[in-house]
This record gives structure tokens, sequence and C-alpha cells, in this order.
């Protein structure tokens, strides 16, 4: 038995067959203190709703009860987890609930009671990290229904997340984040730390919401960023030609022969509202 009061991680897979599936990017963590240090790099979960996307055997669900999360709502695919996940359910009554489903046809928004104190905790698949950190950056209602994330990426992702101006990293993911949260990168996991191990490091990411951001249209943010930042190493004027080239960017009072990655967020964001 773990401290916790349940199996190890090991027998619970060997248990329950859980061998990992590489299409569900399925990369496990088994340590407890790497388990417990992301929980408590989400903070105080006393009062929070944790949602937690992948549970997979239950590792990080196991520490996020343990560190005493009010309660942890968990989406997973994959169903051989399902029973695994039961067990820890009737470990902690009431504190967890398994959601069996697709977190991209999931939504987020409504999963806790309006009012509650969400955290966002999860070691993402690789293939969906991206596309699930958009959407939570991209929500129309501000401030969003989550109070923090602290996610696993791939370093490299982890990097263009909180990349500022004038580095080779910045790109649309650190102008959306930025725009809309303070984002750090809390600690760095080697690939040993997983089983099986990934090719690459790995980072947690903390966010944590911006109260008041500069107000912009979402959609013409995503244009604008896509457009500048597709053709990168041109001048603007030249990359946003189909969304007003030259005067667009006067009207916006920005110089047309600077490059995307120069740019800051609030340039960015004046720029997509004069379009
Ligand atoms: N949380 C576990 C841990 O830290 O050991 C597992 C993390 S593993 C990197 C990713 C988990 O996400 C797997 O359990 C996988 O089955 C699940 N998963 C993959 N795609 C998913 C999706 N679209 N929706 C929900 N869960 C998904």
């Amino acid at each position: 038995m773990n401290f916790d009061g349940l199996p190890p991680l090991r027998e619970v897979i060997e248990h329950y067959g859980l061998q990992a599936k590489k299409a569900l990017g399925q990369n496990f963590l088994l340590d407890l203190n790497l388990t417990g240090k992301i929980a408590r790099t989400a903070g105080d979960l006393s009062q929070a709703i944790v949602i937690e996307v992948g549970p997979g055997p239950g590792g990080l669900t196991r520490a996020l009860l343990s560190h005493g999360a009010k309660k942890v709502i968990a989406i997973e695919k994959d169903e051989r987890c399902l029973a695994a996940l039961d067990a820890i359910s009737q470990h902690y009554p009431g504190r967890l609930e398994v959601i069996a489903g697709d977190a991209l046809k999931t939504d987020f928004s409504q999963l806790a009671p309006a009012g509650s104190l969400v955290r966002i905790v999860a070691n993402l698949p690789y293939n969906v990290g991206t596309e699930l950190l958009v959407r939570w950056l991209t929500v129309k209602d501000w401030p969003p229904f989550y109070q923090s994330m602290t996610l696993m990426f791939q370093r490299e992702v982890a990097q263009r997340i909180v990349a500022e101006p004038g580095s080779n990293a910045y790109g649309r993911l650190g102008v959306l984040a930025g725009w809309r949260t303070q984002a750090q990168i809390a600690f760095d996991l080697p690939p040993q730390a997983f089983t099986p191990p990934p090719k690459v490091t790995s980072s947690v990411v903390h966010l944590v919401p911006r109260t008041e951001p500069l107000h912009a249209d979402v959609n013409r943010l995503g244009r604008l960023t896509e457009a500048a930042f597709g053709q990168r190493r041109k001048m603007l004027r030249q990359s946003l030609k189909a969304l007003g080239g030259e005067a667009l960017l006067e009207k916006a009072g920005i110089d047309p022969t600077r490059r995307a990655e120069t740019l800051s967020v609030g340039e960015f964001i004046r720029l997509a509202n004069a379009i």
C-alpha cells in the first residue's frame, strides 16, 4: 500500500492491464513526489473543484485528493482506466467524479456549479494539449470559469506559452497566453520521470487569468496572429496584406516595416481592434 492507502501505481497498471497506448498520449507519472509537486503547484485545493483531463491510472488524481482537493472531476477517454479510477472514487467517497469521454468534446464551463473555485490540473495528452489550452484561453466569458491552470506540456510548447516578444519561441500561443493570463514555467521533468518515457523534456506551466485583460475580439486576434506569424520573417505590411496591410498598421500606429515577433501583446491587441 502507498501512504494514501491505495496500491502502488505499478500494481494498478498491471492489475487492470493499462499498458500505455501511444495514440492516446499515455506517458504515466508514477512518482509520488512529482505528482505531489504538481498538486502543490496548483495552489490551495481545499475549496477547489479540480478539473483533470486524462487521469489514466490515477496517479495525479490521487495526489490531488490526498492534497485536500474538495472535489476532482476527471475526464478520461480510455475506458480501460475506468475500473482503476472507480477504486479511487470509493476510497475518497463523494470527492471524485469520473466522466468517461473525450475532452475535446467536453464543455468545461458546465462541469462545476457556477461560482465554484475551479482549478484545471492535468498531465495532458500531448496530442490534444495545445488545442485544449487555446480553447481555455479563448473562452468567450471573462473572467473565465477557472481560477488557475496547472498543465504539463512538452518543454518546447511550454516555452512558446511563456515566450516574450523578441524571442524565437514567441508566436500565437505566447500572445494568447500573455493577453489573458500570467503564465510561468513552474518546473521541468526529464523523460525518465514518465512511464514510458517520452522523447523530450516536459514542463509544468502555471497560468492565472488576468482579471482585466485588454478588450479584443478572439476571432480577429486569431486571424491576425495566424497571418503575422505564418510569415514571421516578413515585414508586417506584407504578411498582413489580406487583413488591410499598411493602412491597417498605420491605423493602429504601428510601423509597417516591423516583424511579428517584435510586437508586444498590447500592440497585437491594438491591431486586432483596428481590423
Ligand atoms: N494523469 C495520468 C498521469 O499523470 O499519469 C495520465 C496522463 S497521460 C499523459 C494522458 C491521459 O489522457 C491518458 O490517460 C489518456 O488516456 C488520456 N486522454 C488522451 N486523449 C484524451 C482525450 N481526448 N480526452 C480525455 N482523455 C484523453
